[in-house]
């Protein structure tokens, strides 16, 4: 056989079993018959190909269902247990670790900290995380599926390069291929927010949105862009520097260089200079600015009043570009609360569109620093899931 039809034959074969994988996690419990149904595929196609999901312990068997009479029928069903990611959020001076089963479960969780911002000390403290986590969550290291990292900055998703990350000081640093050698499983390397868009389309219980976006609110200002289910990363991993969008060009300095990007006047820094300058130097930290701002300090409130005003206004412009049909915002800095949202609120509604406003919703969403873990974890977790076509399709896009 030519090496390109058996080539057509593999792929063929790889996209079905991407389709019944999808099927049966989305299905929950599902037989052959109706799995075959659901899918158009032969019935000789689902059984050769559950049947080697089965073996690779990703499906199991389970016999029940609503009996008419005859035998119970045999129901599939995706073993959560059949594999094993690991998510890291790499942050400055640490990064956190959680070890998940493919339900995004944690077993494990842990903590390291970065002696410096070299790139291999960074490798040899991941790779020391990595092990850790297999160890103490007692899986086998064959059983690890993947390992996720997110981190922020611009990052090209499809050849594993760091293009530039502001904390660390990197260019163009290939980190998925170093980590990936060192501990010999597939890593994948992804922006953080856009590991939190990933995991708010896969993690989550109920109909997954298709179209959305995240804003994170912090130590940075970031956003994930989810058109059509998957993420936007633009030609080389740049999309969504929503931070770093101007909105004045005498603003303060911030960390990309230029003056007046959004994030210099908005994240936690930014909000902690301008309390300290309005209200006193007993100002350390954004909580100082919060708790001043709800014992009614008037200077505090306008800090986040007017931080408020200015994400609301630059949230209208998005929905203006892109018309969501919800935006999410997340992050350290939603606990901000009522005082900043009510500005956001305001200035979106001021400034938004006729007639864009009405169907998009504003969530925000809880917060705690699992989620960045988690995030990172659903990176792998989405790859698992993923038909060929689609992989081929992001590479093809980042050549462009
Ligand atoms: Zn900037």
């Amino acid at each position: 056989m030519s090496p390109i039809l058996r080539g057509n034959r593999d792929l063929i074969r790889s996209i079905n079993r991407s389709i019944l994988l999808n099927g049966i996690k989305t299905q929950g419990e599902v037989s052959r018959a109706a799995l075959a149904h659901l899918t158009g595929l032969s019935p000789a196609t689902v059984t050769g190909i559950t049947g080697k999901l089965i073996q690779e312990g990703l499906v199991f068997e389970k016999a029940m269902g609503d009996s008419t009479g005859g035998r119970p029928p045999i129901m599939l069903a995706l073993n959560p247990r059949g594999g094993f990611v690991i998510g890291i959020k790499l942050m400055e001076g640490h990064a956190i670790g959680a070890l998940t089963d493919l339900n995004a479960t944690i077993l494990a969780k842990d903590t390291i900290a970065l002696a410096d911002k070299k790139v291999e000390t960074s490798v040899e403290m991941l790779s020391v995380l990595v092990n850790r986590l297999v160890q103490s969550s007692g899986i086998r290291k064959k059983q690890l599926l993947g390992v996720g990292i997110g981190l922020a900055g611009v990052v090209d998703f499809a050849h594993g390069i760091v293009r530039q990350n502001p904390f660390f000081g990197w260019r163009n640093i290939v980190l998925g291929d170093l980590l990936g050698t060192r501990l010999q499983v597939p890593v994948f390397i992804d922006n953080d927010v856009n590991t939190l868009s990933l995991s708010e389309r896969w993690l989550n219980q109920g109909q997954p949105e298709d179209n959305f976006i995240l804003i994170t609110v912090g130590r940075g200002i970031g956003m994930g862009i989810v058109i059509n289910g998957q993420v936007y990363r633009g030609k080389a991993g740049g999309a969504g520097e929503f931070g770093h969008i101007v909105v004045d060009r005498n603003g303060p300095l911030c960390d990309c260089g230029r003056h007046g990007c959004l994030e210099s006047l908005v994240s936690d820094r930014a909000l902690v200079a301008q309390a300290r300058q309005a209200v006193g130097p007993e100002i350390a930290d954004l909580d100082d600015v919060i708790n001043h701002a709800n014992d009614g300090n008037a200077e505090a409130k306008s800090v986040l009043t007017h931080a408020g005003a200015l994400l609301g206004t630059q949230l209208a412009n998005l929905v203006n570009l892109f018309d969501p049909k919800l935006i999410i915002i997340s992050g350290e800095g939603t606990r901000m609360g009522e005082l900043f949202f009510s500005a956001v609120r305001t200035a979106f509604h001021d400034c938004v569109m006729t007639g864009l406003a009405e169907d998009t919703e504003i969530r925000i969403k809880s917060w705690g620093d699992d989620i960045w873990a988690l995030g990172a974890a659903s990176l792998v977790i989405a790859e698992i899931f993923k038909s060929p076509i689609q992989k081929e399709e992001t590479t093809e896009k980042s050549k462009m």
